[in-house]
């Protein structure tokens, strides 16, 4: 396994890649989930690629971006038992060195759920994303449920601007209890955890009451919201029932549709989300 820190040095072995190159790209600190990813591209490509990088520009100043986990050197380690090809892990100046003025905007499908509460998120996402594509020219790249919007953001970037590669959606991976694996579950105390819980409760619950028949969207919008504030610990910022692609609201459930919610957990905030009707 090779470690890149520079443009210039990825490009130069990505040139030397023959065969199908597959793309990871990861803020580190890394779980199962990325690791789903990971195995994913493997099987799927000659080459792997892993990139790790925690991304400024994709934060708000109030975010976590100074605190945000990570740990390179377990990292590269997990990478190298998966027997991962390369690790690109470039330095924020690399990136975005001094007078770095462009930007990818994706419109309309980042201004609802997450963008909408983390302005200028999605802007961050993109670029970093077509920066990555561009520097290392894979033929697939690998994104987890798990983030459904960016998932949806990417493959409209990818469709809207002709990027010649394929975008793979990966199942989210889960605690045996349910809770979606996440960096950020490292910031929860042992009570929080707990709490945390009401997120998988939740969707667990709007799955039942749309296996039950249940097709309009408000009810089971109405029953997950209660089911969220009855623990105490928990502030929502969004509870959503929405079109996978376009993530504008339904009121009739008459396709698949996408259950996605974002939840205060004191004062860590955690998205998740499934599918029905898939
Ligand atoms: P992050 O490091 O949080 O930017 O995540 C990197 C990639 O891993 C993104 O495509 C995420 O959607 C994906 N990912 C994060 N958590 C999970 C999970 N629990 N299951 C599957 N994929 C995940």
């Amino acid at each position: 396994m090779k470690v890149i820190t520079t443009i210039a040095e990825m490009r130069k072995l990505r040139s030397k890649q023959a065969g199908s190159v597959g793309l990871v790209p990861t803020m580190g600190y890394l779980h199962e989930g990325h690791l789903e990813l990971v195995r994913r591209a493997l099987l799927e490509n000659l080459t792997v690629i892993v990139s790790i990088f925690v991304n400024p520009t994709q934060f708000a100043p109030e975010e976590d971006f100074t605190s945000y986990p990570h740990d390179p050197e377990r990292d590269l380690a997990l990478l190298e038992k998966e027997r991962v090809d390369l690790v690109f892990m470039p330095g924020a100046q690399e990136m975005y060195p001094e007078g770095s003025s462009s930007w990818v905007e994706v419109e309309k499908v980042t201004e609802r759920l997450e963008g909408d509460f983390r302005p200028g998120h999605f802007r961050g996402v993109a670029t970093v994303v077509a920066k990555l594509f561009n520097i290392t020219q894979p033929h697939r790249a690998y994104f987890g449920q798990k983030d459904a919007q960016q998932l949806a953001v990417i493959r409209k970037m990818v469709s809207d601007l002709n990027m010649n590669l394929e975008v793979v959606a990966v199942p989210t991976v889960r605690e045996p209890d349910g809770l979606a694996l996440s960096s950020r579950n490292t910031y929860l105390s042992p009570k929080e955890r707990k709490a945390a819980l009401v997120l998988w409760k939740s969707l667990s619950l709007a799955q039942e009451l749309w296996q039950k028949g249940e097709r309009s969207a408000a009810p089971i919008r109405q029953e997950m919201t209660s089911l969220i504030e009855s623990e105490p610990l928990a502030k929502i910022d969004y509870v959503s029932i929405a079109d996978p692609e376009t993530l504008e609201e339904l009121e009739e459930i008459d396709r698949p549709a996408l259950v996605s919610m974002a939840v205060k957990i004191g004062k860590t905030r955690l998205i998740d989300n499934i599918t029905l009707g898939e």
